[in-house]
């Protein structure tokens, strides 16, 4: 597998610890705000990162880093992530992957396996407007509902998280998504950042004061919503 990018230190990617994180190529979404575009329509001729290296890299840093995440792209787009996870495992880190939601046998067999300790999935928007905000004319729902089901039972520490945008997310649509994930999930609302690397130029994002409102609804459905960077 491909290890297209590292970053090798990170505070913020895994919560509470100290962590590096590994991105890997190709996505089934094409969200337009989606800061990583290279990592969504990846050229095949672009440098990748020597796989020895970044074990070599984990080896030294054993015990000062505690985890690594997993991120792309989508990971669960490659069917040999455990193999790569479980050498990751083997040197003692935690392993936290992030994802779209949409490969959820995926994502069990690596949580019943215990490869994974912590989940951040993505909830792109309310299921109305889930195929536009992930940049497709159409998408079935089913995966992302059974992906959300299963993190819900609380098997392994997860987040859900959306990345709000101004020209996708309004006060009818957080309604929407108040009433989909309602319960005790921790939720986090970030917010768009613009860059010269999203695959759609020209979004905004929302106003502090809408965050702000977002919040407050969210949280008389889903208590545990909080705001991330903002
Ligand atoms: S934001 Fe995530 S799911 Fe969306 S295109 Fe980018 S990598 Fe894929």
């Amino acid at each position: 597998m491909k290890i297209m990018g590292l970053q090798k230190l990170t505070l913020l990617d895994y919560p509470e610890h100290l962590a590096c994180t590994i991105f890997l190529g190709g996505c089934n979404f094409s969200c337009p705000f989606c800061h990583n575009r290279d990592l969504v329509n990846v050229d095949p001729q672009a440098p990748t990162v020597d796989e020895d290296d970044f074990f070599s890299l984990l080896k030294k840093r054993q015990g000062i880093l505690e985890g690594v995440c997993i991120s792309g792209g989508e990971p669960l787009l490659h069917a040999d992530l455990p193999v790569l996870i479980s050498k990751i495992k083997a040197l003692g880190y935690l392993v936290k992957l992030d994802t779209n939601g949409s490969y959820p046998e995926r994502l069990e067999q690596l949580v019943n396996q215990k490869l994974v300790d912590y989940v951040a999935m993505d909830i792109k928007n309310a299921p109305d407007r889930y195929a536009m905000t992930a940049g497709l004319k159409e998408l079935d729902l089913a995966p992302i509902q059974r992906s959300i089901a299963f993190l819900k039972q609380g098997v392994v520490p997860y987040e859900f998280r959306t990345t709000l945008v101004a020209e996708f997310h309004d006060m009818e649509a957080i309604e929407a998504i108040a009433s989909w994930l309602e319960g005790d999930s921790p939720y986090y609302l970030q917010c768009f950042e613009d860059r010269d690397t999203v695959i759609q130029q020209g979004l905004h994002a929302p106003t502090r004061e809408d965050i702000l409102l977002f919040q407050k609804r969210l949280q008389t459905k889903i208590p545990h919503t909080y705001l991330r960077g903002l």
